[in-house]
């Protein structure tokens, strides 16, 4: 099937590139100069691993391309996905991007005498693509959905850092149709994989993925909420207290005789927050919706909370380390990436982390192996910081270092390579990532979220 996708990030170039690599032919549609030349020479816009080489491949079969030809992607396609962002702008969701998409693709079906399915893959709160996508096309079409053309709502799951392998093996697709034909005729993309489809209204399927980004988020606050009472104990390691209950066989169930690790447990696990495109925006603009709703949704509220105070637990324990005045210290920040495996900064849990630092006047050196100075996104480059080359660079005579991505390459770190290269082995773990006694037996103090 010839298939276009508008907006061309995360989300759209890889659902494009699986669908290619399923047999499709894919037009990506983007706005975007710089990324659509950089797709049609093979180059991801941006890091998630594998995508390059299959990018390279796909192009050079000539399965995908990209273009900001609106008109002609349409009308040469029979499916078109939204995939623009949905960003929260001022704690409201800010729908300009998908209202714009949605009036050039309405134009661009006034001229198309074929039936064609327009999808919704954008993350937008439920009752948007039936209220406001779809009057939107039906104004510039002059067409009615579910009669002229047809209209579905498919959330995407896919995690950022295995994004391809996610797109590629999804676990389960949730088409929103508003009527059975639009679901029919679309879910034929997918016909090549064989994992269940859940066929439902445009509002539920709004809501199925908005209700999983936040049943993560409400775990990982809930694990942050339990390293708080740990803390406050001084006897209690929360590391210990998750050892504890993950090996509850609901938590981890046997296979044969082996006992598995389910991925839930690593959102059943404190940190120093939830970061990212998607956690903080949609949990945002779930309780917003509540509101809207009038229903009184205090855990969600609670979550939200957690995790806006969560970052500064870490200068807490910074403080009990090198003292209250971090005036002219040396502090080096080891991460900027919201998780390991992706160069995605929005929303990182470092960003509190370094204006607090920034704020008591600390000397804030930054390290992350995917945030380069060449690449430096606007939000950093606005910051009084440094941008290292390398972890040793970062560390140099460092009076403490705070962990916030548990990248591999931190994760390897011994203690006996702080000790030899900062001025003082403090290390403040917002990740857990490293061994306790391990570190401390060997002279580094210590410290981390829940210890
Ligand atoms: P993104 O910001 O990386 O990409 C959006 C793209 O849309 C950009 O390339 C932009 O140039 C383009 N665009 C905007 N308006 C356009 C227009 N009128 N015409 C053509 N192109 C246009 O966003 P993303 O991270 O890919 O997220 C897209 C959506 O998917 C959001 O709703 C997000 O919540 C959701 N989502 C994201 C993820 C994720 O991990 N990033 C996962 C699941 C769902």
């Amino acid at each position: 099937m010839k298939i276009s996708i508008v907006g061309t990030g995360y989300v759209g170039l890889v659902t494009g590139l699986s669908l290619a690599v399923l047999g499709h032919e894919v037009i990506c549609v983007d706005n975007d100069q710089n990324k659509i030349f950089k797709i049609n020479k093979g180059c991801s816009p941006f890091y998630e691993p594998g995508i390059d080489e299959l990018l390279k491949q796909e192009v050079a079969k000539k399965s995908i391309y990209a273009t900001d030809n609106f008109e002609k992607s349409i009308l040469e396609s029979s499916v078109t996905i939204i995939a623009v962002g949905t960003p929260t702008v001022n704690s409201k969701i800010d729908l300009s991007f998908i209202k714009k998409a949605a009036k050039q693709i309405g134009e661009a079906l006034a001229k198309d005498d074929k039936y064609h399915v327009v999808v919704v893959k954008s993350t937008v709160l439920p009752g948007v693509t039936e209220n406001t996508v779809r009057l939107i096309l039906e104004k510039y079409s002059k067409k009615l959905a579910g009669n002229h053309f047809g209209l579905c709502m498919n959330p995407e799951f896919l995690r950022e850092g295995c994004a391809l392998e996610d797109a590629l093996q999804p676990d389960r697709i949730v088409i929103g149709q508003i009527d059975e034909k639009s679901g029919k005729e679309f879910a034929k993309i997918y016909s090549k994989l064989s994992c269940p489809k859940i066929f439902t209204n445009l509002w539920t399927a709004e809501l199925i993925k908005y209700t999983a980004n936040s049943l993560f988020a409400t775990l990982i606050s809930f694990a942050n909420e339990i390293s708080r009472i740990s803390e406050s104990t001084n006897k209690i390691d929360v590391v210990d207290v998750w050892k504890g209950v993950h090996l509850d066989k609901r938590l981890s169930p046997y296979v044969g005789k082996k006992q598995i690790r389910p991925g839930i447990l690593s959102y059943i696990f404190s940190g120093c927050g939830f970061g990212g495109s998607c956690f903080p925006k949609d949990i945002k603009a779930l309780a917003i919706f509540a509101k809207m709703q009038k229903v009184d949704a205090k855990l969600i509220e609670s979550v939200i909370n957690i995790n806006k105070t969560q970052p500064h637990r870490l200068i807490l324990h910074l403080k009990k380390a090198v003292g209250n005045d971090l005036k002219g210290k040396k502090i080096a920040v080891l991460g900027l990436a919201f998780k390991a495996n992706t160069d995605d900064i929005r929303e990182s849990s470092a960003f509190p982390i370094i204006e607090e630092l920034i704020l008591e006047k600390a000397k804030v050196v930054c390290h992350d192996p995917m945030v380069y100075k060449d690449n430096t996104p606007k939000q950093l480059a606005n910051l009084n910081i440094t941008l290292a080359k390398t972890v040793d660079e970062a560390i140099k005579n460092a009076e403490a270092v705070i962990v916030v991505t548990g990248w591999d390459e931190y994760i390897k770190l011994t203690p006996k390579f702080f000790k030899q290269n900062m001025k003082n082995a403090v290390v403040i773990d917002g990740r857990r990532i490293y061994d306790k006694n391990l570190f401390t037996s060997n002279g580094v103090i210590y410290k981390g979220i829940g210890l």
